[in-house]
């Protein structure tokens, strides 16, 4: 007689609804200090190889005038990063009543004197003084900055070999932490200075980008944000930028340094952009401070060697 058993087979699973694992996104933080650290110890090799091959030292010369406490410490921080990497650097210091004469005849002193590699002009300059006339003083073979005509020419005629202005340049390096190839990206650059905007609107265009240039006058900023893959804020203007700004996975770069006050009397720094809010919508985003400024110098000083090695090649 047939009898029964027990089917030792496991019992047929009931399908269960997997739940959905849904991947976050991390939000990365574009860390520039860390970006400059690192340009910083490239830089440190390549003086040494000039110092035994070719017994050259890279010099940079920084004239400074007046009492603006915010260019004393800018100074000052350009001086002790060059000596942290072998960079011999050089400080005039002159009085707010120094006459523009002056300037220029020391400028034409630095630009023949072969130990000197890169001259800046810490800017701003006093109002008085005519700043434009003073950049061109400088020889465009020692203009590290990368603010006299012919530099900022060749960088808008897509000519390669002159000077990048230090702040533009981080600001690509920066950017390319993220993604390298910006090739078809829309750009939103807000603020259209000679030193920020609009050589990094170039730059831009030169890696392939769709670049809307803001300034004060434009009337629809926050819609031409919103379409903009990479938006980069350099207008000086305090949280300017909001979350609403700024489409989802959008790189956002930082460049603004406002000096703020709170109710204690205590000094602060704070952007351009509203770094809560922006982040939480943001593929990549740098911080203020340390994310465009410490690669502002560190392109400084990459400029300088650059100099140099143009030099020991003379
Ligand atoms: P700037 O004053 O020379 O130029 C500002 C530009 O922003 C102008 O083109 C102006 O039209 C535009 N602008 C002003 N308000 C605007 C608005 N509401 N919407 C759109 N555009 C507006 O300033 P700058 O020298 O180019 O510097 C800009 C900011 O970047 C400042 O905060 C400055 O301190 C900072 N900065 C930082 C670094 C760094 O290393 N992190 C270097 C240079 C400048």
């Amino acid at each position: 007689m047939p009898f029964t058993t027990h089917s030792k087979a496991p019992a047929p699973k009931t399908p269960v609804a997997k739940t959905p694992i849904v991947k976050k996104k991390i939000m990365k933080v574009i860390e520039g200090r860390t970006l400059a650290t690192s340009l910083k110890a490239d830089l440190l090799k390549r003086i040494e190889i000039l110092k035994k091959d070719h017994k050259i030292r890279p010099g940079l010369a920084i004239i400074r005038v007046g009492d603006d406490s915010a260019s004393q410490v800018y100074v000052a921080s350009k001086k002790r990063q060059c000596k942290e990497i072998g960079i011999r650097s050089f400080e005039h210091i002159l009085h707010s009543a120094t006459k523009q004469k002056m300037i220029l005849d020391l400028i034409q002193s630095i630009n023949e004197d072969p130990e000197i590699h890169g001259l800046i002009v810490q800017l701003p300059l006093p109002k008085k003084f005519n700043t434009a006339e003073i950049i061109q003083a400088i020889s465009p073979q020692k203009d590290v900055d990368g603010l006299h005509p012919l530099n900022l020419g060749k960088l808008f005629c897509g000519i390669e070999g002159g000077f990048i202005p230090c702040t533009p340049k981080g600001c690509i390096k920066l950017i390319q932490t993220v993604q390298k190839n910006l090739k078809g990206l829309n750009a939103a650059v807000i603020g259209a200075s000679n030193l920020v905007g609009k050589p990094l609107a170039h730059l831009l265009l030169k890696e392939g980008c769709t670049v809307s240039l803001l300034n004060s006058k434009t009337k629809n900023p926050k819609e031409l944000c919103c379409q903009a893959d990479i938006v980069v804020a350099a207008a000086g203007v305090p949280h300017l930028v909001q979350g609403d700004w700024v489409k989802i996975g959008a790189i956002v770069i930082d460049v603004g340094i406002n000096r703020l006050v709170d109710t204690k009397g205590k000094a602060y720094l704070i952007g351009d952009v509203n770094y809560d809010d922006v982040s939480k919508k943001a593929k990549a985003i740098t911080p203020v401070p340390g994310g465009v400024g410490p690669m502002t110098v560190a392109c400084l000083l990459e400029n300088t060697v650059i100099s140099a090695e143009l030099f020991s090649q003379l």
